[in-house]
């Protein structure tokens, strides 16, 4: 199987952590988020183990909380002992309410409002990653009004082409996140928080882009990053103790991608890390990671009741499920990969070929198209695997289908994190 917490029972059944998913799909109903919360931690030690291992002391992940957030994950998170991100008032909000600790949390985000920017301030947020002038603006005149001097790190733009890295486009110099370092914007920026008493410059932040498989692009960015650094104590006098390199490590959705050994692509950072300060006869950085996805998305699975299948004569099939984009809209999106198995019919050879289609009124309400699987009858339970990022995060209530529950699995038992919406929620804000 494509992940190691997936397998087959002796009733056929498709099993996820162990659990038989249809016995799941009968206690919980359908669609139903599962997530593996041993596989959290695990993912979260390796990130954490290997960063201890090959950076400096003080070098830490941060889990990139907008992959999948709810009060249950930041108590994982917080009992792991890492930072996590978050971009918006509901996430910090969702965090506090969680007991995280404020002081391990980065403030991102390309624009922070003057609201959100004083609720930080009034929390104790450990540190903002600025992104913008207006924004550093804002947050010094906010600072000096409470009395403070927050630490931030600068968001730049490292300027990756992203012809080169396809997929990977947010550090190009277009990207609408960040400074540009390569128009000079960046330096002129350092200059200017240098003589600013609201904020405390600490380093720099890069994000290049997600889904990336292989150590280079980081290399990349790294060389980037340190010839800016190179540059900014050349010119300004200044040596930064921080430098983030964002999250973007990829998972397997489907089989032909790559397995990915996190511990081993962390110490190639680090390797070219070395080099590139030798190089520059910089000082080693404490470097931060800002895994999402990788931390979070094999550890889930969505499962869904089939009701229609149908067969257009000469045409093709589609199986329709009890969900769809408002639980999942990453095939709408962007036409993302995934593995779909007939749950309850897990060891029977996949004989039919279809389309799984969601119950919403959009022709492109798809969640994969041209899916090999055993023929589903109405009733079976479908399961899509790898669902644990970027789904429940961003789901919706489109057509006005309440958000699926999100059961975790420990090791001993199976409990509800995030209940199902029900009709009654779904009015609650109608006056
Ligand atoms: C989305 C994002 C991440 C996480 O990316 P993954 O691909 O999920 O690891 C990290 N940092 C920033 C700034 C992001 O925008």
């Amino acid at each position: 199987m494509i992940s190691d917490n997936v397998s087959i029972n002796a009733a056929g059944h498709l099993t996820f952590a162990g659990r038989d998913t249809v016995a799941l799909a009968q206690k919980y109903g359908t669609p139903l988020y599962l997530m593996d919360e041993e596989m959290i931690r695990a993912r979260i030690r390796v990130y954490k183990q290997a960063m201890a291992d090959f950076f400096p002391a003080g070098s830490t992940p941060e889990y990139a909380s907008k992959a999948f957030c709810c009060k249950r994950i930041y108590e994982i998170v917080a009992e792991e002992g890492i930072h996590v991100d978050a971009v918006s008032l509901g996430e910090l909000f969702t965090a506090q309410k969680a007991g995280f600790p404020m002081e391990k949390c980065f403030f991102h985000g390309s624009n922070k409002t003057d609201g959100e920017i004083a609720y930080a301030l009034e929390h104790g947020v450990g540190r903002f990653v600025v992104d913008n002038e207006d924004e550093l603006d804002a947050l010094n005149r906010l600072a000096l009004e409470k009395g403070v001097c927050q630490p931030i790190l600068l968001r730049v733009t490292p300027g990756i082409d992203p012809h080169t890295h396809k997929k990977i486009s947010t550090g190009s110099v277009e990207s609408k996140f960040g400074i540009a370092i390569q128009t000079g914007q960046a330096l002129a920026t350092v200059r200017k928080i240098l003589t600013l008493k609201g904020v405390a410059l600490q380093g720099f932040h890069c994000h290049i882009g997600s889904q990336i498989f292989v150590s280079s692009p980081f290399g990349t960015a790294a060389e980037l990053m340190l010839a800016f650094l190179d540059e900014v104590r050349a010119e300004i006098g200044y040596t930064a103790e921080y430098l983030n390199l964002g999250g973007g490590f990829g998972v397997r959705y489907v089989e032909s991608d790559p397995v990915i050994d996190y511990r081993e692509r962390i110490r190639e950072v680090s390797v070219a890390l070395t080099d590139l300060c030798r190089q520059y006869r910089y000082p080693m950085p404490k470097i931060l990671m800002e895994p999402g996805r990788s931390l979070v998305a094999d550890a889930g699975m969505t499962l869904y009741t089939v009701g229609g299948v149908k067969e257009i004569i000469g045409h093709q099939n589609y199986v329709s499920i009890d969900g769809g984009m408002t639980d999942n809209p990453r095939y709408t999106l962007y036409e993302a990969d995934y593995t779909v198995l007939n749950a309850s019919r897990a060891d029977q050879t996949p004989d039919f070929t279809a389309t799984v289609a969601g119950r919403c009124c959009e022709s492109g309400d798809l969640i994969q198209e041209n899916v090999r699987l055993k023929k589903p009858q109405r009733g079976d339970i479908l399961a899509v695997l790898t669902t644990g990022a970027y789904n429940y995060s961003m789901a919706s209530n489109y057509n006005r289908v309440g958000r699926p529950p999100v059961v975790m699995l420990d090791a001993e038992k199976d409990y509800v994190a995030v209940r199902r919406e029900t009709v009654e929620d779904l009015v609650q804000y109608d006056v």
